[in-house]
């Protein structure tokens, strides 16, 4: 048996039609059903659909074998205790910094809201500015306008969302997009079956 963790929402989303070219189709709805563990049309696959950021670490303990998450997810967990072996070039946007669009552009020091501690940390000290930065779970946008930060560094895809809030995306830190991960132990102990499920993978997005 294989167990594949998926992050929930847009890459559960566009991962389906992936899976569905593996012939991994999940027998009930994880929009409708209470289920946490997922049948599918695979006897040997079943899914999990968690939160973005569990995906890793039940990769990494190996209590799912393979998993999809985005690589903003990847960079914050620290992915060198998994395999990273193929880009699925989906769920894909930017992480930038953005700010009010009034504001200044970033000086010296700053105080960024992030949920993306680790990654921020490490962008703005390559660029030798001194950034406290704050911890947040949701709503990045909020902070520069109640004065909780001078930026932001957060996702970006259409933009609507910094528009909505008089923010403007101001520096692109990465481009972002979903991963396939794989634990490590898995990958030895269940290689042939992981690297079928590989292939099928590569032979879907090659016709891309
Ligand atoms: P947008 O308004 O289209 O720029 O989308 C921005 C909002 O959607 C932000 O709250 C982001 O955190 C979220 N977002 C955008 N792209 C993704 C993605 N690929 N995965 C997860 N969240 C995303």
């Amino acid at each position: 048996m294989l167990t594949i963790a998926v992050s929930k929402g847009r890459i559960y989303e566009e991962a389906l039609p992936l899976l569905e070219e593996a012939g991994i189709r999940p027998v009930d709805d994880p929009k409708t059903s209470r289920k946490l563990i997922l049948q599918t049309t695979r006897d040997d696959v079943q899914l999990v659909i968690i939160r973005a950021t569990d995906v890793p670490t039940f990769v990494e303990y190996g209590a799912a074998d393979m998993g999809i998450a985005g690589k903003d997810v990847l960079l914050e967990h620290g992915a060198e205790s998994l395999y990273e072996p193929l880009d699925l070039n989906i769920a894909t946007c930017r992480l930038m910094t953005a700010a009010h669009k009034d504001a200044p552009d970033i000086s010296r020091r700053v105080r960024v809201a992030t949920k993306y501690v680790k990654t921020a940390k490490k962008y703005f000290a390559e660029l030798g500015i001194q950034a406290d930065i704050i911890k947040l779970y949701g709503s990045m946008e909020l902070a520069p306008l109640v004065g909780l930060a001078d930026c932001i560094v957060d996702l970006v895809d259409t933009g609507n969302t910094l528009k909505a809030n008089g923010l403007e995306p101001r520096d692109l830190i990465m481009n972002i997009s979903s991963r396939l991960v794989v634990n490590k132990a898995a990958m030895k102990m269940k290689h042939q079956a992981i690297q079928s499920l590989l292939d099928q993978f590569e032979k879907t997005l090659a016709k891309r």
